[in-house]
Order: structure tokens, then C-alpha cells, then sequence
């Protein structure tokens, strides 16, 4: 499915796919807007392997890094207005911007099927449970073409045979990465990897 040929039925959200991929331009540099336009097309590949419904998937990865540029200080308010897990605090961006996207994609573009929103609230970490709509944004995420990191290659491949092994290499190799630099692991992030990547 080529991403310019869908044609969004206004069922999930209330405006066109070029009107989407204009909201998404205008809070995001255009190097991340390129990366967003990769996941889209990443994860389209896979909604047509795995038979999964192109436009959810198109919403969901259009707008999985919508928070990724948003003001710290408004995502604080976010976790806490919204009672979020406070934990949450003690991290940055980079955890923030898959569970608060979700919540102002709901409130701004009254986005209420809740595949579409845990998949942006999940792209990040996982999840221990994770439907295909979650997997196929979080695999996308890792291999869209733009990506270039070693062991990209090997998730590609992977993706093509098995989602779910697909997710287990990009988890394993991203907490590894995570655990080199020393920098604190959210603890999704280990529940993510005993579901997914621990042998049972
Ligand atoms: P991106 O938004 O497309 O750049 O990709 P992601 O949403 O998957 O990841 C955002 C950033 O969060 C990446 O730099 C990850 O390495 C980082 N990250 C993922 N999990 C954790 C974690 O548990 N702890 C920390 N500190 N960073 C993480
Ligand atoms: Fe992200
Ligand atoms: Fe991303």
C-alpha cells in the first residue's frame, strides 16, 4: 500500500491525510518529519503483511513522535493533571513524549480509538502486552528507511518473517544500548524485555 493512495475514511480522525501530515510538519523539525514519513511507510509494509487496517496504522504513525519537540514544562503538567504514573518525572522527553502524545493527540485532534492511542503511548518502551497495531508502530519506529544503525539490517529482515522476533532483537539491542551509556531504564523498558525477549 503506497502511503500517497489512502484515503482516510474520517472514522478515527476528523480531517484528511495531507491535512495530517501538514498539523505534523508544523511541530517538528524537518528531519524528524522525514523520520515520521519513514515509520509511516515502515509500518504500512507490515499492516499489509499482517493484514491490519492501513488508515489506523497510517494515523498511528503520523503521529507517534507528534510530542516529541512539545515544552517540557507543558508535558509536566500533562503527567500531572492527568494522573499519570509520577515516576514519569524523574525522566525527560524521551519517555514523555509516547504517553503525554497520546494525551494531546486525544485532546487536539479528538483521536478516541484506543489502538491508534497506545500505540503512540507505547512506541517508545513497549509493553509487555502490545496488539498488532502496538507491535507494528514499535517495529516501524526501529527499521523506517531513514534509519541507519547497525543491526538495522537484521531487525529489517527479521520484521519480514516475524513480527514478534522483530521486537524482541529491537528491544534487546536498545536496552543494551541503554545499559553501555549508564542512563536510568524506565521500568516498562524491563518488563518489555521479560515478556518479549526472555526465552520461556
Ligand atoms: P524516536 O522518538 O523516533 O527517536 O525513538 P523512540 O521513541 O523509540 O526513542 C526515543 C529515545 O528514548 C531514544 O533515544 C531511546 O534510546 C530512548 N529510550 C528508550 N527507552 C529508554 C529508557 O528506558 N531510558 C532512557 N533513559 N531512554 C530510553
Ligand atoms: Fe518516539
Ligand atoms: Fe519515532
Amino acid at each position: 500500500m503506497e502511503s500517497e493512495n489512502i484515503i482516510y475514511s474520517k472514522k478515527y480522525i476528523n480531517c484528511s491525510r495531507e491535512e495530517l501530515l501538514e498539523a505534523v510538519s508544523e511541530v517538528m523539525s524537518p528531519k524528524r518529519f522525514t523520520h515520521v514519513k519513514g515509520v509511516e511507510k515502515a509500518a504500512l509494509e507490515l499492516a499489509r503483511q499482517y493484514r491490519v487496517d492501513y488508515e489506523k496504522v497510517s494515523i498511528a504513525a503520523l503521529l507517534h513522535d507528534y510530542a516529541k519537540e512539545q515544552l517540557d514544562e507543558e508535558m509536566r503538567d500533562i503527567i500531572i493533571s492527568e494522573n499519570m504514573d509520577l515516576e514519569l518525572l524523574q525522566y525527560g522527553n524521551n519517555i514523555w513524549h509516547g504517553p503525554v502524545g497520546a494525551i494531546l493527540i486525544r485532546n487536539r485532534f479528538n483521536v478516541t480509538d484506543s489502538e491508534i492511542l497506545d500505540a503512540i503511548r507505547h512506541h517508545t518502551v513497549g509493553a509487555p502486552q502490545m496488539g498488532l497495531i502496538e507491535q507494528i508502530i514499535y517495529v516501524a519506529d526501529y527499521i523506517e528507511p531513514n534509519r541507519i544503525f547497525e543491526g538495522v539490517e537484521e531487525a529489517r529482515a527479521l520484521s519480514k518473517s516475524s513480527l514478534k522476533e522483530a521486537i524482541a532483537f529491537s528491544t534487546l539491542k536498545t536496552l543494551k544500548y541503554l545499559l553501555e551509556k549508564n542512563v536510568k531504564i524506565y521500568p516498562r523498558a524491563i518488563e518489555t524485555y521479560n515478556a518479549w525477549v526472555v526465552q520461556k
